[in-house]
């Protein structure tokens, strides 16, 4: 949806420094570190960090499967830490869909049927129910399926089934984690080009988890997720423009639009590499290395942090250099960081 109109409008979710630990008092693991941010009405956000960072934490919390330790999240208005069990369940049969990368579907019950389970609860007569199910499985090109089992169907179309039958009651959230995690490349296209059509036909609201760096196109705003904290975000004012450019990334980057401090932290960066390896990057590459200097710079991450990140592939969220690119820039941040 156009960023200007989703301006206007108050966010429809409010996570405010949400804090989560786990395990015992001797080995705790900070999962939330206190993170806070808003997501606007008709908005495709991304979640995009590493392995570990506390991404499905964080949504297992807005969709109240888990209680956080600080903080708190508010849902249209909702505190939904207030509300009771059978409120929660209700709330989010009609407001929240679920797509999880586990995609439990009923195994004694065919496609056609596990899709239609949430139109049953929600009281949708059977003519109706069929009518709507059917549809929807015209536009996944999965109508050959309708009457197999789960077991009788590949990895691929249960997971397909599965954002289905988030997706049926046609709620104004929708939550995903990692929905196309277990998907080939063509499956996982389909699914995010159907979240774009429903955020573009009615507005729907989402909130995505993943570490595909090629799939962040389709976001109006991603927000960066490390260690348990938020890191960055980055607003896409047309998700169009944003698409990866063919050649010569680093010119494209250095052109587009950067705050007073991004313009710094590039100029950083020219000092730092030499000219071959700044146009040897791609534009992932290149984004992620900045945010990740940033944070460094901000102390928000540890430089051995930086240096893992720098090192990690960027389809596990990292920037994806090479090694030795890595230490090269993580032992400059760290001379830099010594004398300031
Ligand atoms: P992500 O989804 O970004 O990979 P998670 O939210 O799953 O990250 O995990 C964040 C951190 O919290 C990790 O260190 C993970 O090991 C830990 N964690 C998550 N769930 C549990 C749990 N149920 N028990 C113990 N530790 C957990
Ligand atoms: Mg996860």
């Amino acid at each position: 949806m156009i960023r200007e109109t989703i301006e206007k409008k108050k966010p429809v979710i409010i996570v405010e420094k949400l804090e989560k630990f786990f395990g015992s008092e001797q080995s705790r693991v900070k999962a939330l570190a206190g993170v806070s941010f808003e997501v606007f009405p008709g908005e495709i956000v991304f979640l995009f960090g590493p392995s570990g960072s506390g991404k499905s934490t964080l949504l297992n919390i807005l969709a109240g499967l888990e209680v956080p330790d600080g903080g708190k999240v508010v849902i249209d208005g909702v505190d939904i830490n207030k509300m009771n069990k059978e409120e929660k369940a209700i709330f989010h049969r009609e407001k929240v869909g679920m797509v999880f990368q586990a995609y439990d579907l009923i195994p004694s019950l065919n496609i056609f049927d596990n899709i239609s389970l949430p139109l049953v609860f929600s009281k949708i007569l059977p003519a109706k129910r069929r009518e709507i199910v059917s549809k929807m499985l015209n536009d996944f090109n999965l109508s050959a399926l309708a009457d197999r089992l789960p077991a009788e169907v590949s990895g691929g179309q249960q997971q397909r089934v599965g954002v289905m039958r988030a997706l049926i009651c046609q709620p104004p959230i929708i939550i995903a984690d990692e929905p196309t995690g277990n998907l080939d490349s063509a499956s996982a296209t389909e699914v995010m080009d159907l979240f774009a059509r429903l955020n573009d036909d009615i507005g729907t609201t989402m909130i995505v988890v993943t570490h595909n760096p090629e799939q962040l196109h389709y976001a109006d705003r991603v927000i960066h997720v490390l260690d348990g904290k938020v890191i960055k975000q980055t607003v896409h004012h047309h998700r169009e423009a944003s698409r990866p450019a063919k050649k010569n990334s680093w010119t494209t980057y250095v052109e587009q639009k950067h705050s007073k401090r991004e313009e710094k932290i590039i100029k950083l960066m020219k000092i730092i590499l030499s000219k071959t390896q700044l146009d040897g990057f791609a534009e992932t590459e290149i984004e992620r290395t900045a945010i990740l200097i940033e944070a460094a710079i901000d102390k928000k991450i540890t430089i051995s942090a930086l240096r893992k990140n720098l090192d990690l592939p960027t389809k596990d969220g990292g920037a994806g250099l090479y090694s030795n690119t890595a230490h090269h820039i993580a032992d400059n941040i760290e001379a830099l960081l010594e004398v300031l």
